[in-house]
């Protein structure tokens, strides 16, 4: 299949300036040289790598479908690795989708989603992370998760991970030429730098762990609810912070919309910011279904800004319904409505809270919110994310694997058991980090990644 010449519209939907038709393989010389006719000089197929040449895409006939720009790329200085061909073609749809029907009769096979990037990852000119990076890089919605794709394109978890791997395989090669040369007493390495080596190895794997979590947020968006009793101003405050910050257009999609709920950017950090019905007892019908409707929300929450009233001080209703709040989510205390009442005890809040941070904030006159934003941006662990290596769920769930692997290695040294068993463990952890980069991903994985792209990339 990797012989195949294939071909596919890169650009998105819609019209454009531009639209690029891209060719890959090994004919696509010969395809493009056959729809494509310069306007002057040598055909295609004998230009240098790396270069423009101007000219019509054309029919079999000879008959002119659109003016175009070719840029021939020749393996293995490429995306894929192979010889390849982009036509630059006026934007309109159907201009771009003639060219294509051109590039396809010529002899081309329209490309699989991801198709490309697939060929450029068994071509090794990215690995399985960076070829991840580039769909997170595409769909990236604020700046950070954008700087944090960029990271992994240029191979930041590749070299992570490859650190670890390195490692654990000359832990592995000692412990093998100790089991396989035994009467030598090579004691290349006795069983405490074996213990060492482990325990060096975990500590990178749970470095790279504690990205997960804020990977996730970074691409998936913080859940935080607004909640607190009626009339604390839960409304005022969303309001007042959607328009002080930009709106995410574009929502995630898959996202349940019960209660009232707008995307924000808050320090870099997409957050879904839901307003929730008040809480308090009732016997009224349809107020019962929103506080339900507020409970759900507070139980998949990833933040709780819990909001009180400063211009009513903190009362008994409070600090019964704080007490009911689900575990599990970060909290922040908001002391709405500080206008009113500027020498509100912060204190008792904090107090009330466990511990939790808090602001006191105005959604009247804004004052306190770059202290709420702050404080949402440090939850979703955006202060120092830029210096963690953010991964994603499967790469995560690799990662795990690899974890559980050195942790078994560690129990077999600590048991006084066989080598054997300790290289068994250790090898079982390379492997499950090979998946990360690909190196060991089976066809099916490959299947599952790609088949997450769009058709051409
Ligand atoms: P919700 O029921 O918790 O959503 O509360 P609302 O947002 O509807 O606000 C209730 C009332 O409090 C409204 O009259 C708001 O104008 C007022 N309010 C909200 N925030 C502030 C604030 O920071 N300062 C002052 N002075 N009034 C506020």
């Amino acid at each position: 299949m990797g012989e195949e010449t294939i071909a596919a519209i890169a650009t998105g939907a819609g019209e454009g300036g531009i639209g690029i038709v891209r060719i890959s393989g090994a004919d696509a010389l010969q395809v493009a040289e056959r729809i494509f006719r310069p306007r002057r000089g040598r055909p295609l197929g004998c230009r240098r790598s790396h270069t423009v040449t101007y000219g019509w895409v054309v029919t079999p006939g000879g008959d002119r479908i659109d003016e175009a720009l070719a840029l021939v790329m020749r393996g293995p200085h490429s995306y894929t690795g192979e010889d390849v061909v982009e036509l630059q073609c006026h934007g309109g749809q159907l201009a771009v989708r003639r060219v294509l029907e051109q590039a396809l009769q010529a002899g081309a096979r329209l490309a699989e989603p991801g198709e490309f990037t697939r060929r450029a990852f068994l071509n090794g000119r990215l690995d399985l992370s960076q070829a991840e990076a580039v769909v997170d890089l595409i769909r990236a919605k604020t700046d950070r998760a954008m700087a944090a794709a960029v990271a992994h394109l240029g191979g930041s978890l590749r070299q992570a991970v490859g650190r670890i791997r390195e490692r654990l395989m000359e832990m592995m090669a000692h412990l093998e030429a100790d089991i396989d040369f035994p009467e030598l007493e090579l004691e290349v390495q006795t069983r405490e730098e074996v213990a060492a080596g482990c325990g060096w190895c975990l500590a990178e794997v749970e470095r790279l762990l504690s990205g997960a979590r804020t990977g996730r947020i970074l691409r998936e968006g913080l859940r935080a609810v607004l909640a607190g009793r009626p009339n604390v101003g839960k409304s005022s405050l969303l309001n007042r912070l959607v328009r002080e910050n930009r709106a995410i257009v574009t929502p995630i999609p898959g996202t349940t919309r019960d209660v009232i709920a707008e995307w924000v950017e808050l320090g870099g950090v997409p957050v879904q910011l839901f307003d929730t019905a008040g809480l308090r007892p009732t016997d009224d019908p349809v107020e019962r279904i929103g506080v339900a409707r507020t409970h759900e929300a507070l139980a998949q929450a990833h933040l709780v800004l819990v909001v009180v009233d400063a211009a009513a001080g903190l009362g008994p209703e409070d600090r019964e319904w704080i007490s009911q709040l689900p575990q599990g989510a970060a909290r922040v205390g908001v002391a709405n409505k500080i206008d009113l009442n500027p020498a509100f005890e912060l204190s008792a809040l904090r107090e009330a809270l466990g511990g939790a941070p808090v602001v006191g904030v105005s959604a009247e006159t804004g004052e306190g919110l770059d202290a709420l934003e702050a404080e949402v941006a440090r939850v979703a662990g955006a202060f120092d994310a830029s210096e963690e290596l953010l991964v994603n769920a499967r790469q995560a769930e690799a990662i795990r694997r690899a974890r559980n692997h050195l942790r078994d290695a560690q129990a077999t040294l600590e048991s006084g058991l066989g080598d054997e068993l300790v290289a068994i463990d250790l090898r079982a952890a390379w492997m499950a980090l090979g998946e990360v980069t690909g190196e060991t991903a089976g066809e099916e994985l490959l299947d599952q990644i790609f088949s997450r792209f769009c058709i051409g990339k």
